[in-house]
C-alpha cells in the first residue's frame, strides 16, 4: 500500500462508518475525560469488561475535579477488578494535576497530556487524535499489527518494542487533514480489532484486502519469536496482590493483617505481594497490623516516636 493513498483511505473509512461498533467515548457528545478515562482502562483491558466500569465512573465522576476531590483509595475501590490497578492511582494524580494545572480540564497539546501521570506515548497521541481530532499516529497492538500486515507483509510485527521506523511508517499513512487522520487512526485500529485479528484474520470481509503484501504474499507464518506466549496469571504475585486488594476494596474499614492469611496459601508470597503494594501506594498501612486502601492523607508517626530527622 502506498503512503497516503487517498482510495485507501476512502474504503476503510466507509467501512469503519459501516461496521464500528458504537462504543460511548467515540460519541460525538463524549468530552475529552471520557476519552481519557476509556483509553487509561483500555490499555490493559478488553472493550467487554471497560464498557461498564467506564460507564460507572463517568457517572460517579463527570469531571477530573470530582475524582481529585476524593481519596485515591476510592479510585483503586471503582477500579473495581479491571486488573493493573496502578492505572487507577495514576489516573487519579492525573485528575488531581488537572484541576490544579490545567484549570479541571484534559489539555490540548500532546507535550501536556505525555506528562500526565500514566499517560505514555500511545495514550497521549490516543486522546490528542480521539478527544482532539489531531494528526497523530496512534499505534496500539492492534494497529501495529495490521499495518506489519498491510505494508511490510508481516504476519506480526517484529518485538514487542515499538521501532522509530514504524513510527514513521504510520505517519506516513495519515490523511493530510487532521480530523480525518484523528478518524483513519481510529478506523485502522477498528480493523484489527474486529477483522485483523491476530489469531484469524478475515481477509474476505477487509476493505484493504486488495492493497495488502501479506495476503498477497500467501499470508506466510510469522518468524520464530515474532509470538509472544501469553501470559500465566494462576499462582503469580500479581493474582495474590489482586486478592489482597479485593478484601480491602469490600471492607469499609481497614484489615487485620492476619485476615490475609486465609487468601494464599504460600505466606512468602504473600508477604511480597503485601509489601508490594505498600510501596506501589495502593495500600496504606494504617497500624502496625491493620491494612487499609489508601487515604491520600499524609500520615504522621504518633507522638514519642523516635523518628530520623531530615534536612529541610
Ligand atoms: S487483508 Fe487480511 S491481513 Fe491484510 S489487512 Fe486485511 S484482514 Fe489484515
Amino acid at each position: 500500500m502506498r503512503s497516503s493513498d487517498p482510495s485507501a483511505q476512502e474504503q476503510l473509512l466507509a467501512w469503519y462508518a459501516r461496521s464500528a461498533r458504537e462504543l460511548p467515548w467515540r460519541h460525538p457528545d463524549a468530552g475529552p475525560w471520557s476519552v481519557l478515562v476509556s483509553e487509561f482502562m483500555l490499555q490493559q483491558t478488553p472493550v467487554a469488561r471497560v464498557l461498564p466500569a467506564h460507564a460507572r465512573w463517568l457517572a460517579r465522576w463527570p469531571v477530573p475535579a470530582a475524582l481529585a476531590a476524593e481519596a485515591p483509595g476510592e479510585a483503586i475501590r471503582e477500579w473495581g477488578r479491571l486488573g493493573y490497578p496502578r492505572r487507577a492511582l495514576r489516573l487519579h494524580e492525573t485528575a488531581s494535576i488537572l484541576v490544579t494545572r490545567h484549570n479541571g480540564q484534559v489539555p490540548v497539546a500532546l507535550a501536556e497530556l505525555r506528562a500526565l501521570p500514566g499517560v505514555g506515548g500511545y495514550t497521549a497521541a490516543a486522546v490528542a487524535a480521539f478527544a482532539f481530532g489531531q494528526r497523530h499516529a496512534v499505534l496500539d497492538t492492534n494497529v501495529r499489527r495490521v499495518l506489519a500486515r498491510l505494508v511490510a507483509g508481516l504476519a506480526l510485527p517484529t518485538g514487542s518494542a515499538m521501532s522509530a521506523a514504524e513510527i514513521r511508517m504510520a505517519e506516513s499513512l495519515l490523511p493530510d487533514e487532521p480530523a480525518v487522520a484523528a478518524r483513519w487512526s481510529v478506523a485502522v485500529m477498528e480493523l484489527g480489532a474486529l477483522v485483523c485479528t491476530a489469531a484469524a484474520p478475515r481477509c474476505g470481509d477487509c476493505p484493504l484486502a486488495a492493497r495488502c503484501a501479506w495476503l498477497a504474499a500467501g499470508r506466510p507464518a510469522a518468524a520464530d519469536g515474532a509470538r509472544r506466549p501469553s501470559q500465566r496469571y494462576d499462582g503469580t504475585d500479581r493474582q495474590c496482590r489482586g486478592r489482597v486488594l479485593a478484601m480491602l476494596r469490600d471492607s469499609g474499614a481497614p484489615v487485620a493483617r492476619a485476615a490475609f492469611d486465609a487468601l494464599w496459601p504460600d505466606p512468602v508470597q504473600l508477604a511480597r505481594a503485601l509489601d508490594g503494594l505498600v510501596s506501589d501506594g495502593l495500600v496504606d498501612p494504617v497500624t502496625d497490623d491493620t491494612y487499609a486502601l489508601p487515604s491520600g492523607v499524609i500520615r504522621r508517626d504518633p507522638p514519642g516516636v523516635n523518628v530520623p530527622s531530615h534536612p529541610l
